[in-house]
Parts: structure tokens; C-alpha cells; sequence
């Protein structure tokens, strides 16, 4: 049987979720195993093929040229992947979306900006149908494989919903809010096995919000800790200023 034709596209990225999948050692070779990689600009020059059966989707739609070929992908694309935070949710591309954009074109460009078209940030989903997501920066490995898994099995992956807090106790850390910093973990939604934390950083939201925060708990902790919400709320936006319906 053929193995499926899988390819890997970016947009608006620093191209780390393809350089973590590039750095997966051994387990890339498993992969290799299983799927005709046709198409990764990061780690090979031949393109031989004008379908895919899965396309693997890095960075954010920050452009109309950007939108466009998201959309010949789409296309071309049995199953789309948004690969990694700035494709699921905006990713830190998002924070352009927090300033006027004449005025940030001017800032970058001077005078020419006007050579240099741009347009507000969004992940993959605001401009075409995606039928995964991985949601982190850059890509955790761990999950990067279950989802493939569920790919080649046709099966749904759904992102975990509930709160990194939940692994983190499980990996038994000490709260960084008990050594008195701010962290984001009660909020962000998990599946990277409170990959910071563990390494000795705070969480600072880069899977997106879970989609129904406990809000009391929340206001709790904040009291508790004298955090005051402007304060969550900037720390929140580094990674989540593309909600839906938040400008
Ligand atoms: S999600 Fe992070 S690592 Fe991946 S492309 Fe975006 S900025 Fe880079
Ligand atoms: S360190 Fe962060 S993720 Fe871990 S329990 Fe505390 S708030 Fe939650
Ligand atoms: S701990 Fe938070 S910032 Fe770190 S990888 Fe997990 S979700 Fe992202």
C-alpha cells in the first residue's frame, strides 16, 4: 500500500516547529516509516508532488499573499494540520494585532511601508477549514507523534481542554505563584505536560485559553497573590490577541 504524501508549508513563523520535528532523532526515522515526505523546505530541496494527503501548515496569516496560498494549500490538501501556536492561534504574531497597522508598518519599514503590505493577524482556522491543530510553541514532540497517529489511523484529535495546572500537580512542581511569580497555567490549556514548569519557567500561555476558565478560582488566586487582572491580561496576550471577537 502507498504511503501517504505528506508535505510542510510556512507562513508567518520562525520555522521552530519544523526545526523541533527535523530534531526528533530517532523517532523521525519511525515516521519516515509510515509517510513519503514530499515537500519540507527546511530540510530537503526536491518537490514532487501536487497533492498531499496531509499538509502540515507552520505560522500565521499576517498578509494577503499569505491567505492566497493558504488557500492553494487547502486545496491541494486532504488533511491540513496547523502545526504549532502561530498557525493554531495567532501564536506572538498575534501582538501586531494590538497596534494600528500604518503605524507599525511605519515603524518597521520608515518610509517605503507602504512596499511592505500587511494585515492583522490570524491562525489557520479564521481563513481555511483545519482538521488538526497542534498548539504550542514550538511544537511539543510527544504530541506532535499522537497526532500523527490519529492522522494515519483517521481518527479526530481533539487538544486537551483542561488547565496545564492539572499536569503540572501531577508532575508534582512547586507553584510558581508559591515562590511569588505570575504564571499562566491555570488558564492555558494543556498537553504539554507543563513542558516550562518542569524546566524550571513559568507557563505563558502558548496553547491558548481553555475554552471555559474558572473565573472564581481565578479571581481567587489573583487576590491571594495581589495580582491585579491588567496584569494577567498583558501576559495573556504574548499568545492569545487572535481570539475570536477579541481585538
Ligand atoms: S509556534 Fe513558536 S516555534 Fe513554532 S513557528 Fe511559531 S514562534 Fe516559531
Ligand atoms: S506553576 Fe503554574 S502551571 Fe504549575 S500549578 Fe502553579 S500556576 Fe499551575
Ligand atoms: S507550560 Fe505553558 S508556555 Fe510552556 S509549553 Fe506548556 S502551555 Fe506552552
Amino acid at each position: 500500500m502507498a504511503k501517504p504524501k505528506v508535505a510542510f508549508f510556512d507562513l508567518s513563523c520562525c520555522e521552530g516547529c519544523q526545526l523541533q520535528l527535523a530534531n526528533m532523532g530517532e523517532t523521525l526515522l519511525d515516521v519516515l516509516g509510515l509517510v513519503d515526505v514530499v515537500e519540507f523546505r527546511e530540510v530537503m530541496s526536491e518537490k514532487w508532488a501536487e497533492t498531499y494527503d496531509v499538509a502540515f501548515v507552520e505560522g500565521s496569516v499576517t498578509d494577503a499573499h499569505a491567505e492566497e496560498r493558504l488557500k492553494k494549500i487547502r486545496e491541494r490538501a486532504k488533511v491540513l494540520v496547523a502545526f504549532g501556536a502561530c498557525a493554531a492561534t495567532g501564536g506572538v504574531n498575534g501582538m501586531k494585532n494590538s497596534f494600528d497597522l500604518e503605524e507599525i508598518g511605519k515603524y518597521v519599514y520608515g518610509a517605503d511601508y507602504k512596499s511592505f503590505p500587511t494585515a492583522k493577524t490570524r491562525p489557520l482556522h479564521q481563513v481555511v477549514k483545519v482538521d488538526y491543530t497542534i498548539n504550542n510553541c514550538p511544537a511539543y514532540i510527544p504530541e506532535l507523534v499522537e497526532v500523527l497517529k490519529h492522522i494515519l489511523k483517521g481518527m479526530p484529535y481533539a487538544v486537551p481542554d483542561h488547565p496545564v495546572c492539572v499536569e503540572c500537580k501531577f508532575n508534582e512542581n512547586v507553584c510558581m505563584y508559591e515562590r511569588g511569580v505570575t504564571c499562566m497555567g491555570p488558564v492555558t490549556r494543556a498537553g504539554c505536560n507543563s513542558w516550562c514548569v518542569n524546566n524550571n519557567n513559568v507557563c505563558y500561555g502558548c496553547r491558548g485559553m481553555v475554552s471555559n476558565p474558572r473565573e472564581n478560582a481565578a479571581k481567587d488566586v489573583m487576590a491571594k497573590y495581589k495580582i491585579t487582572p491588567a496584569m494577567i491580561a498583558a501576559k495573556m496576550d504574548m499568545y492569545n490577541k487572535c481570539r475570536e471577537g477579541k481585538e
